[in-house]
């Protein structure tokens, strides 16, 4: 009789086993449909920044238009400066444990844009980066040096100063914005470092990941180690002569090649 109750507990059991797994494989297609048609008010717009963040896009050109203001808001609100944090909190737990050569050759490279200084106050003006690139507007904001700091990185840029990390920022901007730049950079609370490399005019068609490539191994070939790599691109990261560790900024306004 007992055998008899237990054959029907386990029946019971199974069947119950099977309504479940059977309610939660359906539940997804519907839940996945209601995010894919929620028109940029849901998941559609954090899955697309998840896949600019990661590279899986791949080279890309326009935010998807349902995905503006998504940008807007997060760009200018409190997520992108906790990303920030968190990018230099990791930043600086890696580095606190790296063992130092001691000898002025323990290196860091940043990037400018995006990286040190915010042009969120440009882009503000123009779509966050859904308007097509202008290169003498944005040149013309360049000279005004008036971008302000991101101010976690202003911090790690400081402690790794104190820490006696020789900084060296590697920028897409040209030569010619050198005086601006220093001013900007001197403005906002960034001083104290070893190179500001610019692209010189044999640089200027060279896609960013070959020309950021070149200068970090002129880098080591002068007997640096670069620890660590920050940059809001790609192409700031990857390459050659990459570096111990890269930290990627988030930047879901624009790409660069
Ligand atoms: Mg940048």
């Amino acid at each position: 009789m007992a055998s008899g109750r237990n054959i029907i507990v386990l029946l019971l059991l199974a069947f119950v086993s099977k309504t479940f797994s059977e309610t939660i494989i359906q539940m997804h297609p519907i839940a996945h449909r209601a995010n894919a048609d929620d028109n940029g008010s849901g998941y559609y717009c954090e899955s697309w920044r998840y896949s600019v963040e990661t590279n899986d896009a791949g080279e890309w050109r326009n935010i998807p238009a349902r995905c503006i203001d998504f940008v807007r808001d997060y760009i200018t609100g409190e997520r992108y400066r906790s990303d920030l944090e968190i990018v230099a909190e990791n930043s600086l737990d890696f580095v606190k444990n790296v063992t130092m050569i001691g000898d002025g050759k323990d290196a860091w490279v940043f990037d400018i844009d995006e990286t040190l200084l915010s042009n969120v106050p440009y882009y503000a003006a123009h779509g966050y980066g859904s308007e097509t690139f202008n290169e003498k507007s944005f040149n013309h904001w360049v000279g005004l040096a008036e971008a302000p700091a991101l101010p976690a990185s202003l911090r790690l840029y400081n402690e790794l100063n104190q820490m006696g990390v020789t900084l060296i920022l590697l920028t897409g901007r040209e030569e010619f914005q050198r005086n601006a730049t220093e001013k900007n950079l001197l403005d906002a609370g960034f001083s104290h470092w070893k190179k500001l490399l610019l692209r010189e005019p044999s640089d200027k068609e060279k896609p960013a990941t070959t020309y950021k490539s070149e200068k970090r191994k002129e880098i080591e070939n002068e007997g640096y180690t670069i620890h660590g790599c920050s940059g809001d691109q790609w192409s700031d990261l990857r390459g050659y002569a990459m570096g111990i560790r890269s930290f990627k900024l988030p930047n879901p306004m624009y790409y660069i090649p």
